[in-house]
């Protein structure tokens, strides 16, 4: 599936995500939202975290197309250019070295390598939580690890869902029905 067609799968796998965190409750939301975000622009503070795993799930079903060329791609590298400008002028070393390091990893591979396979989203969950902890304790405990995977699971699912479907719409079955929707295969 081409880039537009990942681009609306993203949309489907956030929708999906803030559906299912705002059944479990996972996080607080109410149909007035842009009425209060309105009326004073800190009230979008109490609806960040329903925002942000819709987001997760889109940019992760979005992700795996980061190693071809394409819209999403460039507008990715133009970003992560300017990033790296900004923190070498302020001179934020570490996550400069961090930043050009996460550049190569998408060239590495051939498309649909790596970027593609079914463990790749449960490997990135964990090494974000792995450094997540070190950064915020300064030391690694396993315990804490499963605390924070249990307490934030709608994020784990938003990230493996949306992984998932970028799958799903690239797969050699939903291929086959790519008469019926062109414009998305092409
Ligand atoms: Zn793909």
């Amino acid at each position: 599936m081409n880039y537009r067609g990942h681009l609306w799968g993203g949309f489907f796998a956030g929708a999906v995500s803030f559906f299912l965190g705002f059944c479990t409750q996972s996080f607080y939301f109410d149909f007035l939202f842009l009425k209060k975000i309105f009326e004073s622009p800190d009230n979008f503070f109490a609806y960040q975290k329903g925002f942000l795993v819709f987001f997760t799930a889109w940019a992760s079903s979005i992700f795996p197309d980061l190693d071809t060329s394409s819209l999403p791609q460039r507008w990715f590298f133009r970003i992560l250019l300017l990033a790296l400008i900004c923190f070498l002028l302020l001179k934020k070393i570490e996550i400069f070295i961090f930043l050009s390091l996460l550049m190569f990893v998408f060239v590495i591979d051939k498309h649909r390598g790596w970027t593609h396979w079914k463990g790749t989203p449960w490997i990135l969950v964990l090494i974000f939580v792995v450094f997540y902890d070190i950064f915020k304790n300064k030391s690694f405990s396993v315990e804490r690890i499963f605390l924070l995977l249990k307490e934030n699971w709608i994020f784990v699912f938003a990230v493996i869902f949306g992984h998932y479907f970028h799958l799903i719409l690239d797969s050699r079955f939903l291929r086959r029905f790519s008469f019926l929707f062109k414009k998305l295969y092409r």
